[in-house]
């Protein structure tokens, strides 16, 4: 990812208007007033981090997920597993209803 392309929306402290902050703005577009370009890198430097750790959390939720999927899943199977095991006892139910006629 490239900072130096992204565009960042922020407040100016001076004149508390919302403008678009590049990698390298220098100047408020509405009142003129200065930045400190450190600073500004200093933004993106921060949003870059933040943002890649949000990524790295978004994953994490994602495999957390995936575990309680398959956990559903285990207890689908064992409800199928159940039913199997029942499946031949009725079976064997039926077929003894079936003769007492
Ligand atoms: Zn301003």
């Amino acid at each position: 990812m490239d900072i130096k392309k992204e565009k960042l929306e922020i407040e100016c402290p001076n004149c508390k208007k919302k403008f678009l902050l590049t990698f390298n703005t220098i100047n408020c577009p509405h009142c003129g007033m200065h930045f400190d370009q450190e600073e500004v890198h200093q933004v993106f430097y921060n949003y870059e981090s933040k943002l890649v750790n949000s990524k790295a959390y978004k994953t994490g939720e994602r495999f957390k997920k995936t575990g309680e999927t398959m956990q559903k899943t285990g207890g689908a199977l064992q409800q199928i597993g159940c039913f199997l095991f029942l499946l031949p006892l009725a079976v064997l139910c039926i077929w003894f209803l079936i003769n007492l006629f």
